[in-house]
């Protein structure tokens, strides 16, 4: 069992690598003929904010439904804490906390008194455990408040308080910040690193790629149930091992690149900079080729995309090979 969300929890910097809370293997689901997630294998670590990133359709909330025990995967498994949620749901569901789609909450009762009816539900919530959730999720002032007078953003956050009541190690979020303003968004993700933080893996689907890009730590990007790619936001934004170059007689530049394996990718912008891997990887090794080459870089810099792009590229590809993906 972990602390409770606080200051006291342990430090990852005392752990070699965080523990696994989440496996999913081979997740495979069919909704009579049309797949609706394909294969996915994936780990989620004690610690994460893990990005869970797609469009619409893309498997997402039967994902999250299969990791709940919701939804029937056809093929693979789901495990929270080494525990199959098929196989032993009782001892594995009572790890997790979720908030799929809106909250469900009672509008004319406070924030509080919410929170008091699911802990009945729940056998019975010790008050100081309400006060530490209140307090987690940034509602105290306002806990006595019906819910009718919250903002959006209020109300999820209560959501959270909920799936938070029993102190799971793993939070699934469906979209959390569907709806909300910036302030909200930016609350959103002050309270999901403050979670992970206390040792928790948060699992947050989204499709909104600049706010996993800001809330998440990792990312895993999914499209047509596929998984594509499983990275930290870090690497995903840079070490994509491509390199901006400016330097003079750029299409000659480019055929002497393109002319060595390791540049075939090599392109020309419009603006007439190049955009090329590097030998192994090492910005030095590709400088002194175009020397020898017979052109000298005037500038190069390592190539960053936002996540924007980098999830356009992917999602694109695996579209074009995989079909839309879509809801019809
Ligand atoms: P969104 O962001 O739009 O919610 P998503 O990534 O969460 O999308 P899912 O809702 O998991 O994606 O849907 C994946 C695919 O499965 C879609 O093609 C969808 O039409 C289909 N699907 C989802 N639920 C059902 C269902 N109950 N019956 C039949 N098909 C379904």
């Amino acid at each position: 069992m972990t602390g409770n969300v606080g200051p006291t929890t342990s430090s990852d910097s005392q752990r070699a690598s965080p523990e696994v809370i989440l496996r999913l293997q081979g997740l495979t689901k069919y909704y009579g003929e049309r797949l609706a997630v394909d294969g996915l294998t994936l780990e989620g670590r004690r610690g994460d904010v893990l990005g869970f990133l797609g469009p619409n359709g893309a498997g997402k909330t039967t994902t999250i439904r299969m990791m709940l025990g919701l939804v029937r995967p056809t093929a693979g498994e789901v495990e929270i804490l080494g525990m199959r949620v098929d196989r032993d749901g009782r001892r594995a569901l009572p790890h997790v906390g979720a908030l799929v789609e809106q909250p469900a909450l009672y509008r004319w009762l406070s924030g509080r008194a919410n929170l008091r009816v699911v802990g009945d539900a729940l056998g019975g919530v010790a008050e100081r455990r309400m006060d530490e959730v209140i307090e987690i999720v940034g509602l105290r002032g306002r806990d006595k408040d019906r819910v009718d007078t919250y903002s959006l953003g209020m109300k999820q956050r209560l959501g959270i308080g909920l799936a938070l009541l029993h102190d799971p190690d793993l939070l699934a979020l469906d979209e959390p910040t569907n709806g909300l303003d910036p302030a909200g968004i930016a609350e959103m993700r002050s309270l999901l690193r403050h979670l992970a933080a206390a040792d928790k893996l948060v699992f947050v689907s989204s499709h909104a790629l600049g706010e996993v890009q800001q809330m998440c730590n990792r990312v895993a990007v999914i499209a047509a149930g596929r998984l594509i790619r499983e990275a930290s936001v870090e690497d995903l934004i840079r070490g994509q091992g491509l390199f901006v170059v400016a330097v003079d007689r750029a299409p000659e530049a480019l055929a002497a690149i393109r002319a060595r394996p390791w540049g075939e990718t090599a392109t020309i912008e419009a603006d007439g900079r190049l955009v090329t891997p590097a030998p192994n990887g090492d910005s030095g090794a590709l400088n002194l080729y175009l020397i020898g080459a017979g052109f000298t870089p005037k500038a190069m810099t390592p190539l960053t995309r936002d996540l924007e792009g980098i999830f356009l590229g992917m999602t694109g590809a695996a579209r074009a090979t995989a079909g839309t993906g879509d809801y019809i």
